[in-house]
């Protein structure tokens, strides 16, 4: 197995780039952001009671997404790997993904993280806001929130990761396929 962590702001283009790794690796996406839309979609319980924190920007519990997480690589063990998006997102839930993935008797391999700077990941979600749907997506409080949350919250995770070796730090301004290519790199080196 190969199990990628894809990290970075919200803005930074981890779900535009999954679509292309899972494409080239035949990784398994494991998004929680999707999950929990799709939860809300589905006007699940556990989606009407996401759907408020994440409409402020909040992060929705700990166990909630861990739960998530463990269903789905107990659906998935036949796979060649997964890349995880939008997760984990504070340090116990990467210390849950390492216990986690213990018990399948793999691990992380790396941590990918897309750097983009903060005015052009407000830029960049006000116009996903106008195209996505996305209410998180449509209010610049909402935005900033979000990175705030982004840097008190899981900001630690890189520090989780870099403290294991597994830190790759790639730069996420170009063009989609620029910053594909040296994401390409990093996982072929992991
Ligand atoms: P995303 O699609 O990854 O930007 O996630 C959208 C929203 O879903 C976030 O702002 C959070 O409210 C919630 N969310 C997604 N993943 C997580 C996670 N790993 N932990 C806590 N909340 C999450």
């Amino acid at each position: 197995m190969l199990n990628i962590v894809l990290f970075g702001p919200p803005g930074a283009g981890k779900g535009t780039q999954s679509e292309k790794i899972i494409a080239q690796f035949g990784l398994t996406h494991l998004s929680t952001g999707d999950i929990l839309r799709s939860e809300i979609a589905a006007q699940s319980e556990l989606g009407l009671k996401a759907k408020s924190l994440m409409d402020k920007g909040e992060l929705v519990p700990d166990e909630v997404v861990i739960g998530m997480i463990e269903h789905k690589i107990s659906d998935n063990t036949g796979s060649e790997g997964f890349i995880f998006d939008g997760f984990p997102r504070t340090v116990a839930q990467a210390e849950a993904l390492d216990a986690l993935l213990k018990k399948f008797d793999t691990q992380i391999h790396q941590m990918v993280a897309l750097e983009v700077d903060e005015q052009e990941l407000k830029t960049r979600l006000l116009e996903r806001g106008k195209v996505s749907g996305r209410s998180d997506d449509q209010d610049i409080s909402k935005i900033e929130n979000r990175i705030r949350v982004y840097k008190e919250q899981t900001l630690p995770v890189a520090s989780y990761y870099q403290s294991q070796s597994k830190y790759k730090g790639i730069d996420g301004v170009g063009s989609i396929e620029e910053i594909f290519e040296r994401i390409s790199e990093a996982i072929k080196e992991a």
